[in-house]
């Protein structure tokens, strides 16, 4: 085999799948050796022992299938004994795909007869495990490797058939190693440093400190010495948030403890301590993840026998099973969910609205887990959390600097709470009929316009969608730190509905609110943060909120004013396995606690009094997952992304006809400063993918896919009913020309194979359509692709708010009072209503009087408001709204037409007045 067609570290993100590959490799070679002739059984023996070193190179980062069963392969091979080798690697191989390794000891021997009847015969600290969830202990250590398998039989032999988990170790003897192995092995939970390892790998790994250097910024000559162990412990904290980490020191552990860098262990331990108190400690941790306070009590209510004297009928069953004509719906949803329904707060259930018990813990623990400060749980979706979360932080007269194509919930939240939203826009992508996301130049602009009105300190919130639907991710850290500079105080409310996951994912986290809030918190309390502000300052001056300069720098907040005030909401269900619905609001305000009063009211107006308690528990239950294989998950579900890319992309048949946008296509030159066209080799190195997405204004998150499906002659509403009825493949959004794909924590890659021969079966029919058809039908081919691909109608912005809606219409800034605009429209006195196609329309865009809309307008696709209460309607508008061929627009029925605010009723209304 050429050694430069094998897969390398440096091509893949996800050294799990890396490791996958190279054992099928591994095995379908040694498969051939072993049924070979004598001709060819010496070059297939030669295939194997360089199968076999590719594997090697990584294997040490896994307990599994560990030096035993590595040796006894060794051996099988230099005995040339292709049958046992043979044997040995599929076993291998298999358990390692199958996770059998997990759960069967079985897998674990050399010894090929092991007879089932002996292990099941075997104590039940061995026997007993395969229903215990399994993980892996990394433990880094200076001690002579020789004495790793000691150590390995000594940590196995403290398993008590009482332990809830039970897990194998894995030795790393130095830094690079240790962090290798916390990158590439998800299985990992905890951390043993053992002081006094050294830096260097011992291994040969050619792709690994391109690998590490990705992610890890610490060189050896950095470290001083006697550090590395904390360093280590940072970096890993860093990468990896939710590992526990240990520390055996022969330092003296009470002055360790006491160090700011102790704070990332969980605990640190005496040399010589008891090896059990150290067996308990790291079981312990994982039960802190493991524990879902409101799940575990559920189940217990669950089963006790209790006799229900309240509402809800169908609490327990009772009025289904006994009933003569519903008794399906209990068949269909089994016993548990009726046992587990119940309107009572009492029975530990605890109450959502007031939690003091395990609704409490359950937002504790989704705080620790997303790295938020404080978390709350919601049980109507985002829609409502957004809204929870403006009324919580907005009054009336409050100005909100907002994306305009941000979900309807803001905008009704503005509505609700009063605050004024200042519309801005997100940069088109005209040719997918569709909005990136809000450049910072356009936020630092509105700011500076209401500076210059005089209202800077009414603007209270920036509110911005990250990632969009379309996967444009801000960079938050920038943003807000830009934002802050000029209003120290601002409140940032991110709306991450589909990027809940992404605080699991070292990729992404560093495009996520709550990462940014923690890098952005730290950046400011250090020393060297102090240093440069005031050199930026020394040689800037006092930054004066009007000036226009601020657009074409940096500008740095004043370390001591600067307030950390950020938001996120979240829809579980979207990324993570929780109930429809099931969604959260995460907190890291500085100021909380002028905001707690207010959040809690927001949350009773907007909470029923009878959540419901499946949501609860499957919120505390994604959590649990996320902490415990989020990270596994997330590199899934990214590596199935970039492989679906690449294997559209690049098919030689599939390209013809469809593609899926690149960041090169989805982000604009400007915004993408690193320049990356696509991800990874051979378009760019990792270690500069991963750069711009530290860097880059914007990127894309490549788990959601555009797929252009126009230049195949598909519209997309048109390719989304046919992938759903002929292939069985479901999505979500669509837009002129492309559908919106997305892989997800469940997905496999037998999904991406299904969509991939989908695609592959529908380029053969064009082709083969296209070929019978001749000239004629080519022509009407390329007529349809063009006018979905190029006769595009252009996006229309927000014109802006009428004159009656505004406090000073000669001014810059473009906020407006939406709120009375929009009860207006309850006067039906005050409505009136034209007809799209009417010639009326067209009379009044060129004499007037100005055509302002009473209500929002919101079409699906593309799902943005194109009017919305107060709002003048200019040509644009009604431009878009005549070329848009999609069937279902809220707020808008073309029998009745646009509905207006009659111009006798605007002239009735003084400008500026909220009432
Ligand atoms: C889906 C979505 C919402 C609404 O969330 P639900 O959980 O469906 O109520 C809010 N904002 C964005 C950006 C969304 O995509």
């Amino acid at each position: 085999m050429n050694k430069d067609s094998q897969p390398r570290l440096s091509h893949v993100v996800v050294a799990a799948s890396l490791r996958a590959d190279q054992w099928r490799q591994l095995n379908a070679t040694a498969r051939a050796w072993a049924s070979a002739s004598s001709d060819a059984a010496a070059g297939l023996r030669d295939r194997c022992q360089e199968a076999f070193d590719d594997v090697l190179r990584l294997e040490h980062c896994w307990a599994y299938p560990g030096e035993r069963l590595l040796i006894a392969l060794r051996e099988a091979f230099d005995r040339g004994d292709a049958a046992l080798f043979s044997r040995l690697a599929r076993k291998i191989s298999a358990a390692i795909l199958s996770g059998d390794y997990r759960r069967d000891e079985h897998v674990w021997d050399t010894d090929e007869e092991i007879d089932r009847s002996v292990l099941d015969a075997l104590p039940p600290d061995i026997a007993g495990t395969q229903d215990k969830p399994y993980f892996e202990v990394l433990v880094v250590t200076p001690s002579d490797p020789a004495q790793w398998a000691r150590s390995k039989e000594e940590m196995r032999r403290m398993r008590r058939p009482e332990d809830p988990f039970h897990y194998a170790a894995v030795h790393a003897g130095s830094f690079e190693d240790a962090a290798l192995t916390v990158m590439v092995n998800p299985d990992v939970q905890a951390v043993v440093l053992v002081d006094g390892f050294g830096y260097a790998s011992r291994h040969d790994i050619p792709d690994l400190k391109e690998f590490l250097s990705r992610y890890i910024h610490t060189r050896k000559d950095e470290v001083a010495p006697g550090a590395l162990s904390l360093t280590l412990a940072r970096t890993i904290r860093g990468y990896r948030p939710e590992l526990d980490l240990y520390l055996l020191s022969d330092r003296s552990p009470e002055a360790l403890a006491g160090s700011e860098e102790a704070a990332s262990l969980r605990r640190i331990f005496h040399h010589v301590e008891e090896p059990m108190e150290i067996h308990l400690s790291i079981l312990d941790g994982i039960k802190d993840r493991y524990e879902t306070p409101y799940f575990d009590n559920l189940k217990k209510y669950a089963m006790r026998p209790i006799g229900t004297f309240h509402a809800l009928p169908i609490a327990r069953g009772k009025s289904i099973f006994g009933s003569n004509w519903i008794r399906d719906m209990g068949h269909f949803y089994g016993t548990n969910i009726l046992f587990a329904e119940s309107s009572a707060t009492t029975g530990g259930l605890d109450s959502l609205l007031e939690p003091t018990g395990n609704i409490k813990r359950a937002q504790e623990a989704v705080a620790r887990a997303f790295g938020a400060k404080r978390a709350y749980l919601g049980t109507n979706g985002t829609s409502t959390s957004n809204k929870i979360v403006v009324q919580a932080v907005c009054k009336p007269g409050d100005i909100v600097i907002v994306d305009r194509n941000c979900h309807k919930s803001h905008h009704y939240g503005f509505v609700l709470s009063g605050a004024q939203p200042y519309y801005v826009e997100a940069f088109p992508l005209t040719q997918y009929s569709m909005y990136g996301a809000v450049p910072l130049r356009t936020i630092k602009q509105a700011l500076i316009d209401c500076a210059a009105g005089g209202k800077l300190d009414r603007v209270k919130v920036i509110d911005m969608t990250n990632c969009t639907f379309d996967g444009h991710m801000y960079n938050p850290r920038r943003v807000m730190e830009e934002c802050l500079a000029i209003k120290p105080d601002l409140i940032f409310l991110w709306d991450e509905a589909w990027f809940g996951f992404a605080r699991f994912n070292p990729l992404h986290r560093r495009r996520s609110a709550m990462g940014a809030a923690a890098a952005l918190t730290a950046r400011y309390r250090s020393k060297a943060y102090r240093e440069e502000y005031e050199a930026w300052k020394a040689k800037r001056g006092e930054l004066d909120p009007t000036d226009a300069a601020l657009l074409d720098e940096h500008p740095l907040p004043d370390p001591d004013k600067v307030r950390i005030r950020v938001y996120q909401t979240n829809s579980t269900h979207k990324s993570m396995s929780a109930f429809r619905q099931g969604s959260m609001m995460l907190v890291w305000d500085d100021d909380f606690h002028h905001v707690e009063g207010p959040f809690e009211e927001a949350f009773f107006a907007h909470t029923s009094t009878s959540p419901n308690l499946q949501l609860i528990a499957s919120l505390d239950l994604a959590r649990r997952q996320m902490e415990l294989e989020g990270y596994a998950l997330t590199m899934r579900m990214t590596d199935l992304a970039l492989k679906i890319r690449a294997a559209v992309n690049n098919h030689p048949l599939i390209s013809k006809y469809f593609r899926v946008a690149t960041p090169e296509d989805m982000v604009p030159a400007e915004f993408r400063e690193s320049g990356i066209k696509d991800y990874g080799p051979p378009h760019s190195t990792w270690a500069q993918a991963v750069e711009a997405w530290d860097r880059d204004e914007f990127a894309l998150d490549p788990t959601r896919l555009t797929l252009i499906c126009g230049a195949a002659g598909f519209d997309g509403t048109q390719f989304k009913g046919m992938l759903a009825e002929r292939f069985d493949i479901q999505i979500n959004k669509t837009s002129r020309n492309s559908v919106l794909v997305q892989t997800n924590i469940n997905n496999t890659h037998s999904d991406a194979a299904l969509l991939i021969k989908a695609l592959a079966d529908l380029s053969r029919e064009i082709e083969s359509r296209l070929s019978q058809e001749g000239s004629i039908g080519q022509r009407v081919f390329d007529d349809r692709v063009k006018s979905l691909m190029t006769d595009v109608p252009d996006l229309p912005n927000f014109s802006r708010f009428h004159d009656a809606f505004r406090d000073d219409p000669a001014g810059a800034s473009n906020e407006g009072h939406m709120r009375p605009a929009f009860f207006m429209a309850y006067e039906e006195d005050n409505c009136e209503f034209v007809k799209l196609g009417s010639e009326e329309v067209d009379k009044r865009l060129r004499e007037g009087p100005e055509m302002v809309s009473a209500n929002f307008v919101i079409p699906y696709p593309p799902g943005f408001p194109i009017m919305v209460p107060g709002q003048v309607i200019t040509a644009d508008t009604i431009a878009f709204m005549r070329k848009l061929d999609v069937k279902e627009i809220h707020g808008y029925h073309a029998a009745q037409g646009i509905k207006l605010i009659k111009p006798s009723s605007l002239a009735g209304r003084r400008a500026g007045s909220t009432h």
